[in-house]
């Protein structure tokens, strides 16, 4: 994409706040961080965050670090490790160093929990879950005490030091932060900070039967790394104020210019679910064929789909960065990627529905070849030769009987043109026993090769078409939106707002020179839409193609 190769990225609120802390010596080099939870596959709101957080390092010549935020090891798994690094890097990113693991830090937090039980500013507490739940109160009336708020600093030691060694069953108790029961804020009423939990994690094994909270780990993570601006979604605004008293009250992180958290909005998709539980849900019932299936809004099922980094991070560039809530157009995500490879993908013919045209005055023995550039505007793309005979299919769709003028294809008694090849023209169909058409015998005008539909001789339409011994059999998967609701979040099951219609499957033909398309580079399918091979299903001898997006937006 040619305005994207020389990337400017626009200014937005986050940028200027950077702007001015280099302006005032505040920082004198940016250091963010992109942390994903290693619980799911990366989906196009992660793609937001990548861009914005990858994106400032690059143009501010700063770091960007990628951290797995790994403190839930039972729904983590290494896959996803996996997978969200070649996303990341897919998308055209390098993270600063070695992947970090909030797991790297697990003997820093645990002295760090200590530091504040020595403190009196930690409690290990026996209340059960449902207890905890009636002692934190509700957002209209204040919480209580927890009857093991003030034990002594020595005994609460003592029984986090039992709780490492495994000296209390899951759920018996926790570590909880001594803050305020009485605060606004739900996070600041005596918050969770380590709880038990005898599960194997994917980085530190067996070493710990204790994990920390999500909340303890992300503040002090960033700090550790010396992260100047630690950027994240507006939901957690409120526990901004958790993070600034977890480092306010260790003596490690008093310098002035510690990591500090800036909000942004999440982007939230029409038509699209962005919640990593609830794409595993479609996953783990079959409702689509995985996380990288194509119609995913994941960067995964947006790669086999079809899209290029280059329209992603397009995208994630005309959204913004702003703190106002909204759901984005589809049409938006569709315009990138159409933008993308109307100008760069290679040109080919495929007949997604044919039917047969036999041209009754081509008698020669043998199959003529004629030129085709592979991209309208790029010559440097080169010619492909395509065979053509006797036999061709079209798609059924480019036949009628009879028409009115509106029809600028072929109709009985007319005249067509064949893209890159000939003027035919009908005489005579033959139908099956429903009525449908199977074939049309067509005459061709051999005076007419090449030459431009506009000029000379008075033809009304172009129809794509292959060449029926030389052509490839190739499945195509249409694919539609997912979700019929334009905001399947809302809705109370996904069942409800599930679209029944989101995969049709056809048999078809492809042109010869497309037999080793690969699932890297999509094409346009003249007049038909842009596709590429599918990487999981596609072979020589078994094409299987995939509809990225059709060549106009629909309605
Ligand atoms: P999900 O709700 O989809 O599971 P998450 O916030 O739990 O997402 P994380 O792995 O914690 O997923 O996210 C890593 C980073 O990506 C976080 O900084 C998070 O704020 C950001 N992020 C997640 N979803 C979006 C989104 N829709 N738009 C922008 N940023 C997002
Ligand atoms: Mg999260």
């Amino acid at each position: 994409m040619s305005h994207v190769d020389n990337e400017v990225r626009p200014s937005n609120f986050i940028r200027n706040i950077i702007d001015e802390d280099l302006a005032s010596g505040k920082h004198t080099s940016v250091h963010t961080r992109f942390p994903p939870e290693p619980n799911g596959y990366l989906h196009i709101g992660h793609a937001k965050s990548i861009c914005l957080n990858f994106g400032i390092a690059e143009d501010y010549k700063g770091q960007c670090n990628l951290r797995f935020d790994d403190t839930n090891p039972e729904k983590e798994d290494i896959d996803y490790v996996n997978s969200i690094q070649e996303d990341v890097k897919w998308l055209g990113f390098q993270w600063d160093g070695e992947v970090r693991y909030s797991s790297n830090y697990f003997d820093e937090l645990y002295g760090y929990a200590v530091e504040l039980i020595n403190k009196g500013l930690a409690y290990v507490c026996f209340l059960n879950a449902e207890e905890t739940r009636e002692y934190r109160g509700t957002l209209k009336e204040p919480g209580r005490n927890s009857p093991y708020r003030d034990t002594s600093p020595e005994e609460n030691l003592a029984l986090f030091e039992k709780m490492r060694d495994g000296g209390f069953k899951e759920g018996e108790c926790v570590l909880r932060a001594k803050i305020d029961m009485a605060s606004p804020f739900m996070c600041m009423r005596d918050p969770v900070i380590y709880r038990v939990k005898f599960a194997h994690h994917h980085q530190t094994g067996d070493k710990w039967c204790i994990y920390p909270m999500y909340d303890f780990t992300h503040c002090i993570s960033d700090a550790l790394e010396n992260i100047t601006h630690s950027l994240c979604t507006l939901e957690f605004q409120d526990n901004r104020r958790l993070y600034d008293w977890v480092l306010d009250n260790l003596n490690d992180f008093q310098a002035p210019n510690r990591t500090r958290q800036y909000e942004f909005s999440r982007l939230n998709l029409e038509y699209t679910l962005m919640s990593k539980r609830k794409l595993n849900d479609l996953v783990v019932r079959g409702l689509v064929s995985g996380w990288d299936d194509p119609r995913m809004p994941t960067i995964a099922g947006l790669r086999r789909r079809g899209y290029t980094p280059a329209s992603i991070r397009e995208f994630c560039q005309r959204i913004g960065v702003t703190k106002q809530d909204n759901l984005v157009e589809v049409g938006m995500l569709e315009a990138c990627i159409r933008e993308d490879l109307n100008e760069n993908a290679p040109r080919a013919m495929a007949v997604i529905r044919p039917i047969k045209v036999i041209i009754e005055n081509f008698t020669a023995p043998e199959l003529e070849y004629v030129k085709a550039p592979v991209h309208p505007n790029l010559e440097e793309m080169g010619e492909r030769e395509l065979a053509f005979g006797r036999e061709i299919y079209i798609d059924a769709a480019d036949f009628r009987e009879e028409a009115n003028k509106q029809y600028k294809r072929l109709v009985l008694g007319k005249e067509v043109r064949l893209r890159n090849a000939y003027v035919i023209r009908a005489e005579r169909c033959e139908k099956d026993a429903e009525g449908n058409v199977t074939t049309v015998y067509c005459t061709y005008d051999p005076e007419t090769l090449g030459q431009n539909p506009s000029d000379g001789r008075k033809v009304k339409g172009v129809i794509h078409w292959v060449e029926a011994t030389t052509a490839l059999p190739a499945e195509f998967r249409l694919y539609d939106r997912l979700f019929i609701d334009a905001n399947p979040a809302a809705a109370e099951t996904v069942d409800e707002v599930l679209n029944p219609a989101s995969l049709e499957v056809v048999h078809g033909f492809a042109e010869a020179p497309l037999a080793n398309a690969k699932a890297s580079q999509a094409y346009q399918f003249e007049r038909e839409g842009y596709f590429c091979a599918d990487s999981k299903d596609s072979a020589p001898g078994k094409l299987v193609f995939n509809l990225t997006v059709a060549l106009r937006e629909s309605f």
